[in-house]
C-alpha cells in the first residue's frame, strides 16, 4: 500500500478513544503513524520507526533512556503485542543508548556486523550490545507477515550504518546520511562521514532502492525521495567547489571564504554549516579519505 492521504495521521489522535489508558506523552515525544503498522517516534531531534505485526512489534533505535520508555508507552497505546525485535540504524549513541527497557520487554537486538567492533572499543552502559548480527550487503527481517529490509552500503557515515525499508509503503528509513531539507552533519563538522564514500552511498540508494518517501533520523518525519538526490547534488557541488579552489592555488586560507553554492541557500544551516562542511571536503582533499 503506498502512502496516502492517512500520511501523519498522528496517535494520540487515532488513539483518542484509549486516551484515559495512556500515560501524558511529553510534547518533545511524537508518534506518527505513516501506513497500516507503520510508525515514527521521534523525541528531543532523534526518530526512529517501529512496524506493529501480528506476531509482535519490530522497534528500531532506542535513542535515550528517557526515549525508550516513551516509545515503549506509546507502542502500548497501539498494540499489546510483545516487541520482538530492535534494529540499530548504526553504533552512533546519540541513536542507540537507552535499549534496557525494550531489552527486558523481550526484545532481540540486531545490528550489522561491522557494530559490534565499535560496541567493544568503546564501551557504554547505557547500549546494549546486539545479540543477532548479519555481514554483507542485506538482511530481511520478517515477523507476522510482514519485512523490513535492512540494507548495508558500505563505510559512508561510520563503517555499519544500514538503511531501512518498508517495501509495502515504499519507504526507507535513513539515519544521518540526509536529514531533508538541510546541509550536512548535525553541528556543520561532519564527524564520522567519508565524503567519497557518502556520495557513492547515496547515489547507490537512489539506484538500488525501490521507494518513494523517506523518513529521516532528524529533521521532518517524511519526505520525498528527492531529499537523497538534493543531499547527494549539494555533497557532490561542495567537493567540486572545494576542489577547483585547489586547482587554481588558492592559498588554504583563503578557500573557505570563497566558497559559496548559490542554487543550495535554501537549504537549512546553510548560513551556518556549510563553510564547515567545506572545511570538511579539504580535509579529505589533504589526507585522501
Ligand atoms: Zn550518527
Amino acid at each position: 500500500m503506498k502512502l496516502g492521504r492517512c500520511i501523519l495521521f498522528t496517535v494520540s489522535a487515532a488513539l483518542s478513544l484509549a486516551a484515559h489508558a495512556r500515560e501524558a506523552i511529553p510534547v518533545s515525544a511524537k508518534t506518527h503513524r505513516i501506513g497500516p503498522g507503520v510508525y515514527t517516534f521521534s523525541h528531543e531531534g532523534a526518530r526512529n520507526i517501529f512496524l506493529v505485526t501480528a506476531a509482535g512489534v519490530i522497534a528500531t533505535d532506542p535513542i535515550s533512556k528517557e526515549a525508550a520508555a516513551l516509545l515503549l508507552t506509546e507502542i502500548r497505546a497501539i498494540t499489546d503485542q510483545p516487541i520482538r525485535y530492535v534494529v540499530y540504524s548504526h553504533q552512533h549513541w546519540d541513536h542507540v543508548k537507552g535499549g534496557q527497557i525494550l531489552k527486558d520487554a523481550g526484545a532481540t537486538f540486531i545490528s550489522h556486523h561491522r557494530c559490534m567492533k565499535h560496541f567493544h572499543r568503546h564501551v557504554n552502559p547505557d547500549v546494549v550490545q546486539p545479540d543477532v548480527t548479519f555481514e554483507g550487503a542485506s538482511y530481511d527481517l520478517t515477523l507476522g507477515g510482514r519485512t523490513l529490509q535492512l540494507r548495508y552500503f558500505g563505510r559512508n557515515h561510520g563503517d555499519c550504518l544500514i538503511v531501512m525499508r518498508i517495501p509495502e509503503e515504499k519507504a526507507v528509513f535513513i539515519v544521518d546520511l540526509v536529514t531533508p531539507g538541510g546541509v550536512s552533519g548535525g553541528s556543520g563538522w561532519m564527524n564520522d562521514y567519508y565524503p567519497k564514500d557518502y556520495i557513492r552511498s547515496l547515489q547507490a540508494i537512489e539506484e538500488q532502492l525501490d521507494f518513494e518517501h523517506m523518513i529521516g533520523g532528524h529533521g521532518a518525519p517524511i519526505a520525498p525521495k528527492s531529499a537523497v538526490t538534493e543531499r547527494r547534488l549539494y555533497l557532490e557541488a561542495l567537493m567540486a567547489a572545494v576542489k577547483a579552489e585547489l586547482d587554481k592555488g588558492t592559498p588554504r586560507g583563503e578557500i573557505l571564504e570563497n566558497i559559496d553554492l548559490p542554487e543550495f541557500r535554501h537549504l537549512r544551516n546553510y548560513d551556518t554549516h556549510m563553510k564547515l562542511n567545506a572545511e570538511r571536503m579539504l580535509v579529505y582533499y589533504a589526507i585522501g579519505w
